[in-house]
């Protein structure tokens, strides 16, 4: 199976080299068109189609990608987030490269430090 596929814009971005952020085999770069305030895509650098075929990573592989996940997202910023994947075409995946999307917003205009103000309180 080769690494790099013909056609796909996730292999020619990988080397491209304008990253959020890079480890070993995998990059972090922002999303073009971002849904969250916050909102990274965590690609290998080997062409996977998608998390169906997740059987193709070694193991340390896996734990290099899901530590690079948890790391650029503390490294932005984020406490609290979601880490997502589409599956399939019917499932929203339009890019037929292995990605996950981080999605959260920075924590700092809110004061985590004050309780909630009840409802009734307001
Ligand atoms: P999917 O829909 O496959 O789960 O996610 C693909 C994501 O790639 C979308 O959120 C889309 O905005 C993003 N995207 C598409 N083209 C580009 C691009 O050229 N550059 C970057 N940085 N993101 C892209
Ligand atoms: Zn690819």
């Amino acid at each position: 199976m080769p690494s790099q596929r013909e056609d796909c814009l996730f292999c020619d971005i990988v080397h491209e080299g304008t990253y959020v952020a890079k480890t070993k085999g995998f990059v972090a770069i922002n999303d073009i068109n971002p849904k969250a305030q916050t909102h990274i895509l965590i690609i290998p650098e080997r062409h996977v189609e998608s998390f169906r075929e997740i059987g193709e990573f070694h193991a340390w592989e896996l734990k290099r990608m899901m530590e690079f996940i948890a790391e650029t997202a503390r490294d932005a910023g984020l406490t609290d987030y979601q880490v997502q994947t589409n599956v399939g075409r019917s499932a929203g995946q339009t890019i037929h490269h292995l990605h996950w999307h981080v999605l959260g917003d920075v924590a700092s205009h809110l004061d985590v430090s004050r309780p909630l103000t009840a409802v009734s309180e307001l």
